[in-house]
């Protein structure tokens, strides 16, 4: 499959060919096509997988192809516009000539408005693309702008944490496409900078990071803002049922398009099930941490309180470990990164949706101190480990409620896991 065999349109394939992609990533192969007929899309995918292209390119084409329709029109009306003003004045000479002899009084035509909206060169918001973080605002922006260069197209990104100042002087020189975290996004709407009346793409960028960072209530509040008639894609890696929920209350009739890796990636590592009782988890992992004292481990929380409540417990064994989850700032977690990336701390703690994006070559183990609900988020988590091509080990601790869950695992993997009764 090819970009050209998607009905990606010239001035867009230019600049991919540009960027060097030979073909779309599945996302794409599977989400261009949808979102270039006008359909909703939910979208289960993680960073990494090409989602940003996936989304901005039928954006970008569908804006491109509405501008130059608008400029058609507008050439249209121009022209018939002169021509309306050559027929005035031969009628108005022509009337001239005949009220010289028998005093008609001359009528006069009214002007029809003309050049509305951008041919008098004022730009409107037509697309929003909301996002969790800085980060990502500035990672989908320079997708904008690579994929967007020969479109004409105008964007801005607006996020908190600096002046806006900058931000407010873009938006009013008229852009087409907004890329915006919420926070900021609501602040300059309150102070009348941006109105979002015109919005005719909407997308919903790692739902659930929205969710896990608070931002649930300012989407709520951003939704009724935006026209019924629009078309929204909706991108979360993972689908808990608060997100399932909103989902369905933005899509309408939406095509689902999903790259999950599956079974594939979980060859190659060991896995073992620890049936434990719940208040033995902590003995045991710390137990377990103490005989691989060299190795890289990341263990996995189910919730953000859990995850800060490991890294407590560690500490108070001495085993230094680092929590990242969606409490912490930026600038914690990257150093929190940095550190277990250097080896300078063996042991990470964080939550499913934090560890997204971290990518550790030679992460040698995983621990569930928990298991997820959704039994394809344990195929993610033990995915961060016996990658390219290294061996990696996966340890999960189940407690007697979690027994179902591991069921599902294995329906899912087609794998029987191997089992240790703990404390027996
Ligand atoms: P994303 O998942 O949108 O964050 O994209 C991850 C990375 O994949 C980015 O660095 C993109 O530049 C790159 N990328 C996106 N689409 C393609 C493609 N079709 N071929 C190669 N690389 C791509």
């Amino acid at each position: 499959m090819t970009f050209e065999e998607l009905n990606v349109a010239e001035p867009i394939l230019k600049a991919i060919r540009e960027k060097g992609y030979a073909k779309p990533t599945p996302i794409q192969e599977q989400g261009i096509p949808v979102a270039l007929e006008g359909r909703d899309i939910m979208g289960i995918a993680q960073t990494g997988t090409g989602k940003t292209a996936a989304f901005s390119i039928p954006i970008l084409q569908l804006l491109a192809a509405s501008a130059a329709q608008q400029a058609k029109t507008n050439e249209q009306a121009r022209q018939q516009e002169q021509a309306n003003e050559q027929n005035e004045q031969n009628t108005t000479e022509a009337t001239s000539s005949e009220e010289a002899g028998n005093n008609t009084p001359v009528r006069r035509r009214d002007r029809r408005g003309r050049n509305h909206g951008r041919a008098q060169g004022k730009r409107v918001i037509q697309a929003l693309i909301l996002t969790p973080t800085r980060e990502l605002a500035q990672q989908i922006g320079d997708s904008f702008t690579d994929y967007g260069k020969y479109t004409g197209l105008k964007h801005c990104i607006v996020f908190g944490g600096v002046k806006q100042g900058p931000q407010v002087e873009r938006l009013k020189s008229g852009v087409d496409i907004l890329i915006a975290t919420p926070g900021r996004l609501l602040d300059l709407m309150g102070q009348g900078y941006i109105h979002l009346d015109a919005v005719k793409y909407f997308v919903l960028d790692e739902a659930d990071r929205m969710l896990d960072m608070g931002f649930i209530a300012d989407i709520r509040r951003l939704l009724p803002k935006l026209p019924k008639e629009r078309q929204t894609q909706f991108f979360s890696a993972t689908m808990p049922q608060d997100i399932v929920a909103l989902s369905r209350s933005i899509l309408t009739n939406p095509v689902r398009v999903e790259v999950t890796p599956v079974a594939s990636a979980v060859e190659t590592i060991d896995q073992c099930v620890y049936f434990v009782e719940k208040p033995e988890k902590k003995v045991l992992l710390i137990s377990l941490l103490r005989e691989q004292a060299n190795k890289s481990v990341l263990i996995f929380s189910r919730t953000k309180h859990g995850a800060d409540n490991i890294s407590r417990i560690l500490k108070k064994s001495g085993i230094n470990s680092e929590a990242i989850h969606g409490d912490k700032s930026q600038g914690q977690r990257e150093r929190a990164l940095t550190n277990f990336k250097s080896g300078k701390v063996k042991v990470m703690v964080a939550t499913d949706i934090a560890a997204r994006g971290i990518d550790i070559q030679e992460l040698e183990m995983v621990i569930n101190y928990d298991l997820p609900d959704v039994p394809e988020t344990y195929v993610h988590r033990i995915g961060r480990t016996g990658r390219a091509g290294h061996s990696g080990t996966a340890l999960t601790f189940c407690s007697q409620d979690e027994h179902m869950k591991i069921r599902d695992i294995q329906q899912l993997t087609g794998k029987k896991l191997e089992m240790v009764l703990y404390g027996a």
